[in-house]
């Protein structure tokens, strides 16, 4: 019987997924044992801090998570930063291999002028704000405008779009950070653009996603019928599958007559974002017509870019185009690279499941004789480390404090409140 000690870094999806498929290939020659450190106080990477708040069942998957953690071999090392409490090179001489699972959390930027001023910022910083990430809770987020601008066409934008033009007490009974809910009450926000700057036809969004707006209740979704004709024209007969549901999809949007709600989110295509202008905030964003030199501007307060993410980067760790530098996983020996960090930010959190098993039955491939086992624990009393005992505790008492509100959980956001619930 061989025995491994694996380490895990980064307690999100592609982790989880990645314990789990270790644990699927032991047998009665192999087993693991699993240690998964992770920067925040909390684990779940983006079920708890990037999947929308109003999509309560796509975080189900976290069930999954914490089957996985308490299977028994695996130990989770919450609020442990690499780079701060622990290098990767302890962790290379201490396991048989370890894995970057840390996703891609820093925001693409448009690279056009006016994009640093106040008012602009990315859906890197807005979707953590209202969700409730520790990191983020003290961002100013200034609602104050009656028009927002959502930059980017796949299911990001559409979320932040989403949230910033629902009826702010559809969040009451949703896990949103109270901090935000309390911001989205008293927001001036009317309407909300949601600008792609090609055509229909080539829109990111899924059409599941499209599929439920006409459900929302409170808010009037706004595509024009002659964007869907001309992606029609463009695309003509020979249309992929997913184009052919997506423009199905808007068209049923398009063809819905505006409720007349309060709050409107608006599709615009082919809009080519040139320039963010304001004396000290955000006042208009410039567009040209893609493809011309023609321009057009839309005076607003608030700007958000939702096209794409990049990894940060991991001292000791290769990375190139905001990705961690692999072949098939593969980084150097005995270091591999899951999710995000690995394909870069693509696919829904189900994609990262076939992702990290692929990676992991090379991991096994690759293994040698195991390494004599070396604790980490003697190179962290320094640091306050959540287990998975602490963050059951924490887990606990956000249902709890939830329940009595009507929501799945009331998410902490300050540090020492969760350390303190943890029991530490
Ligand atoms: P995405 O799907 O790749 O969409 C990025 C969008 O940004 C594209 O429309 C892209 O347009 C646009 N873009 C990129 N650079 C731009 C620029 N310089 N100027 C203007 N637009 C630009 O990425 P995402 O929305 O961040 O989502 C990441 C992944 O998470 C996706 O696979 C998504 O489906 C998934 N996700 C799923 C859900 C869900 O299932 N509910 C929710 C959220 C996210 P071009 O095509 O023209 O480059």
């Amino acid at each position: 019987m061989s025995s491994y000690t694996i380490a895990i870094v980064g307690a999100g999806p592609a982790g989880y997924f990645a314990a789990q498929a270790l644990q699927n290939l032991q047998s009665d020659d192999l087993s693991f044992s699993i240690d998964i450190i992770e920067r925040l106080p909390t684990p779940w990477g983006l079920v708890r801090s990037g999947v929308a708040p109003d999509h309560p069942k796509i975080k189900t998957v976290a069930k999954v998570f914490e089957k996985v953690a308490t299977a028994g071999n695996v130990r989770l090392f919450a609020n442990v930063e690499l780079g701060k409490d622990l290098s990767i090179e302890d962790l290379k001489d201490r396991y048989d291999a370890v894995v970057i699972a840390t996703g891609t959390s820093l925001g693409r930027t448009l690279g056009i002028p006016g994009e640093d001023l106040p008012g602009s910022m990315s859906a890197a910083t807005f979707v953590p704000w209202y969700n409730a990430h520790p990191d983020f809770k003290d961002e100013s987020v200034d609602l104050s405008t009656s028009t927002a601008v959502v930059i980017g066409a796949g299911n990001v934008a559409m979320d932040v779009a989403r949230i910033l033009a629902l009826e702010p007490n559809e969040l009451d009974p949703t896990d949103t950070a109270d901090h935000a809910i309390d911001a989205f009450k008293a927001s001036a926000v009317r309407t909300v653009i949601i600008s792609a700057r090609r055509g229909a036809e080539h829109a990111a969004f899924t059409s599941p996603e499209l599929r439920e707006l006409p459900k929302l209740e409170h808010t009037n979704v706004i595509i024009e019928k002659h964007d869907i004709d001309s992606a029609l024209e463009r695309v003509g007969e020979d249309i992929e599958k997913e184009v052919k549901n997506n423009l199905e999809a808007m068209a049923l949007i398009a063809e819905q007559v505006p409720a007349g709600h309060e709050r409107t989110m608006k599709f615009q295509f082919l809009a080519t974002p040139k320039e963010i202008r304001g004396t000290d905030k955000v006042e208009e964003i410039i567009f040209t017509k893609t493809g011309t030199e023609e321009e057009f501007s839309i005076k607003c307060g608030l700007v958000i870019t939702a096209i794409g993410y990049e990894a940060i980067p991991l001292p000791g760790i290769p990375y190139k185009n905001g990705k961690v530098v692999n072949t098939d996983g593969r980084v150097e020996e005995n270091v591999y690279v899951v999710g995000w960090a690995k394909r870069g930010p693509s696919g829904v959190i189900g994609t990262n499941k076939s992702d990290s098993s692929d990676v992991m039955k090379l991991l096994v491939e690759d293994l040698k004789d195991p390494k004599p086992h070396t604790d980490i624990a003697d190179l962290l009393s320094h640091a306050t480390v959540i287990t998975q005992g602490h963050w059951e505790a924490i887990n606990r008492a956000e249902i709890a404090a939830g329940e009595v509100k009507g929501k799945p959980r009331v998410k902490v956001v300050d540090h020492s409140t969760l350390l303190h619930l943890g029991g530490l």
